[in-house]
């Protein structure tokens, strides 16, 4: 197994301070490890998820080589020939488990802001302090974007939030997380190859949730109550003016449309599995408010906005990948972690990669069994 940088390193490296997770701890498993603290229901901060991590390489005693940059990896006579800043390596099977946020996503229109209001990502940014006093604009309202709009609205800097397609969730539903409704019910579980829209599946957001010790529901109804105002998507840059959509109220009546089908969902599933009596009723929540003028311009000259927080999603870095399996935009082609015309080649840990919930910590064991279980095949036939 070789990293660039120490285990655990997108944990320690491209995550901000107040970062929690917000997949609960009971949730939190790996093969033979679970959550076993006082705490069953609360939410890791990064140092523990770096600690469970580091633990889990230890008790497993991973084969680890850390500080070592896979340069290129590309198709060899007998599987494939790997460069690293540490020397070469041949090899008959490659597993990319390099994951799925390596870089975050700018739209191009970014290099038309004008240089005096100050740009950030994710990445660079690690709390409210790295940004300048003054209005902030946060691009994206997902996991990442609602919860850096209502850090930086609580620090006092007014917070102006871009809304594009999001997943609304409560944070809890009839009493239990409403993760743990996910994982029960199925959906969590749900294969790739029954997924109706695999594409369009893999493209989803993240849901709009935050993990915090009173597990509060952080919706945009949430955000604008705390006096967030609420824009439409960032369409472009004109004459140093960003320019939203319209139309929020049909973004916003999709998004309550596609929560309330999903709680549907769940209580049909309490229903058939003789479940129901055990939990509160049925919950249903207030619609989006629709903020009665949405501005659809802002000017970016007029000293009103002082920076920027793109929080529009993150993408995989296959900039050393010498092998031809990379679409046009930039997507790995397999099949469930088997890659496209590439015996001996596979992927873990992308979207909805075997299962919807490929991509959380809890959902690599199934996964990794049946990529592993192909790729023992793969070895067993070239032998
Ligand atoms: C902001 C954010 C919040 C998240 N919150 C949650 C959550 O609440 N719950 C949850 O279950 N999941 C969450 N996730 C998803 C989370 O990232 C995954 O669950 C988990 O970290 C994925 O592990 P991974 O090993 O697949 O990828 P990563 O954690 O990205 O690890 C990939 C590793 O590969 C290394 N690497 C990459 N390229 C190279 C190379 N060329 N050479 C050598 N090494 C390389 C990197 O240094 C990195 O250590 C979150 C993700 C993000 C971005």
């Amino acid at each position: 197994m070789l990293e660039r940088g120490e285990v655990a390193n997108s944990w320690r490296t491209e995550r901000w301070d107040s970062l929690r997770l917000l997949t609960p701890n009971w949730q939190s498993r790996l093969p033979g490890l679970r959550y076993e603290g006082p705490d069953p229901d609360g939410y890791m901060t990064a140092g523990e998820v770096i600690a469970f991590i580091e633990h889990f390489a230890a008790v497993t005693r991973a084969p680890v080589r850390t500080g070592v940059n896979v340069t290129s990896v590309r198709p060899a006579d007998d599987g494939y020939h790997v460069t690293t800043t540490r020397g070469e390596l041949g090899c008959r099977a490659v597993v990319i488990a390099s994951g799925a946020c390596n870089q975050p996503s700018v739209p191009q229109f970014a290099d038309a802001v004008p240089p005096s209001v100050e740009q950030l990502t994710p990445f660079d940014y690690r709390d409210p302090a790295k940004l300048p006093d003054g209005g902030v604009l946060v691009v994206g309202a997902s996991a990442t974007g609602v919860q850096l709009a209502a850090e930086l609205q609580r620090s006092g800097r007014p917070v102006t939030l871009s809304v594009g397609e999001h997943v609304r969730l409560p944070r809890t539903y009839r009493g239990r997380d409403v993760l743990w409704w996910m994982d029960a019910s199925g959906v969590w579980g749900q294969r790739y190859d029954e997924v109706e829209d695999l594409t369009r599946a893999r493209r989803l957001p993240s849901p709009q949730l935050v993990g915090t010790p009173e597990r509060t529901t952080l919706d945009l109804n949430a955000l604008a109550s705390m006096g967030v105002e609420l824009v439409g998507r960032w369409a472009a840059v004109r004459d140093g003016r960003a320019l939203f959509s319209g139309g929020l109220r049909n973004v916003f009546s999709l998004a309550d449309l596609k929560m309330r089908r999903l709680l549907d969902a769940f209580d049909e599933w309490a229903l058939t599995s003789g479940r129901d009596a055990g939990f509160g009723p049925p919950e249903r929540f207030a619609p989006t408010r629709v903020p009665s003028s949405a501005r659809l311009q802002l000017d970016l000259g007029s000293g009103e906005i002082r920076s920027v927080v793109w929080a529009t999603g993150f993408r995989p870095d296959y900039g050393w990948l010498d092998v031809p399996v990379v679409d046009e935009k930039g997507r790995l082609c397999h099949d469930g972690g088997v890659v496209v015309d590439s015996p001996g080649l596979y992927a873990l840990g992308l979207p909805v990669l075997r299962r919807r919930k490929s991509t959380f910590i809890h959902g690599i064991e199934p996964d990794a069994r049946e990529v592993i279980d192909h790729l023992a095949g793969h070895l067993a036939v070239r032998r």
